[in-house]
């Protein structure tokens, strides 16, 4: 079993929905990753920077859910990363109505020092900067190296973002993200456009449509699982990422195969945190709930042919 470590934000959210509106509850994409992983029973850590008004609840809660917080800075001064959306009507598009940097604005990342020996090392949606000064401070590669991020970096921060990609081992990035990458319009184009930009393993997320897994000239697709209900679509990206790289840690097994049921795993997880607002999905969700959906998905894509 692989130790993980996630750096990435821990946030408040405030989010509106067609179904309803919240005030500042708690999110951030380590958080979402955190969570995820945390269902496969793996040692993981955060490092991350919050201020003096973040609650110890939300520590206490992340503590019991046996994620190490060790890394998560309290700066008393200063405030937290606030992040405000508004999802259209298909949930499918979000505006983003403020983002407030706030501690994060001038965060230095320091890797615990029971973290740098990590075997896999999650660099969740922050300042490329930030990714690239974590991947320095692990002396020993570690086994793999995923990343995620988003337009927002694109378009501020192409050059460092480029620096950090030729580092990683595999990238998950939504469709549009990918066309904007890579200039390509069609997604198989765009993947191997991002392959020679580092990365062997891309993934694109197609939210409600899925993903694809794409590695060396071969593909493969998950869908997520059509659901009665989606409340709330924050975070579904980030506990996607956790899924896959939680499962790939839990059986340190990286091959194609494997990274396979990974995607699966991960879109499995994604369904449920969609289901509530915020976290409160993920922070109550029991192993037989995941394995009852896992059969779900099975069924969901499992056909009988005759090959001639
Ligand atoms: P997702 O829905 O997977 O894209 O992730 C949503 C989470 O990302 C929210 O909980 C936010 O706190 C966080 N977030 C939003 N904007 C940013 C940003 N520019 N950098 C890092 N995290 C962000």
């Amino acid at each position: 079993m692989g130790k993980l470590l996630i750096v990435g934000t821990v946030a408040f959210d405030a989010i509106e929905t067609p179904f309803g509106k919240t005030d500042k509850i708690l999110g951030g994409a380590a958080t979402y990753i955190g969570l995820s992983a945390s269902q496969f029973g793996i040692q993981s850590g955060i490092i991350s920077v919050v201020g003096g008004d973040f609650p110890e609840d939300y520590l206490n809660m992340l503590n019991s859910k046996n994620i190490d917080t060790t890394g998560i800075e309290i700066k008393s001064q200063g405030k937290t990363f606030f992040w405000s959306g508004k999802y259209h009507n298909d949930l499918n598009t979000r505006d983003t109505l403020i983002t407030d940097l706030n501690v994060l604005a001038d965060f230095n990342p320091v890797v615990p020092e029971n973290f740098v020996d990590c075997d896999f090392l999650m660099l969740g949606n922050l300042h490329p900067s930030v990714q690239m000064s974590v991947i320095k401070q692990i002396p020993k590669r570690p086994k793999l190296v995923v990343l995620d991020t988003m337009n927002f970096w694109m378009d501020n921060t192409l050059v460092e973002l480029k620096e950090v990609i030729k580092k990683i081992d595999v990238i998950t990035i939504n469709d549009e993200e990918a066309r904007q990458l890579s200039g390509e319009y069609s997604l198989v184009k765009a993947a191997e456009k991002i392959h020679k930009m580092g990365p062997k393993y891309v993934v694109i997320k197609k939210g409600e449509h899925g993903a694809l897994l794409f590695h060396d000239g071969n593909v493969f697709f998950a869908p997520a699982l059509p659901l009665e209900e989606v409340f709330d679509p924050t975070g579904a990206g980030d506990t996607f990422a956790g899924g896959f790289i939680g499962y790939l840690a839990s059986t340190y097994d990286i091959s194609f195969e494997n990274m396979k049921r990974a995607i699966i795993f991960g879109s499995n997880l994604a369904s449920f945190c969609v289901e509530k607002f915020g976290t409160e999905r993920m922070e109550n969700l029991s192993q037989r709930e995941i394995q009852n959906r896992l059969k779900q998905f099975k069924e969901l894509t499992q056909f009988e042919i005759e090959l001639n």
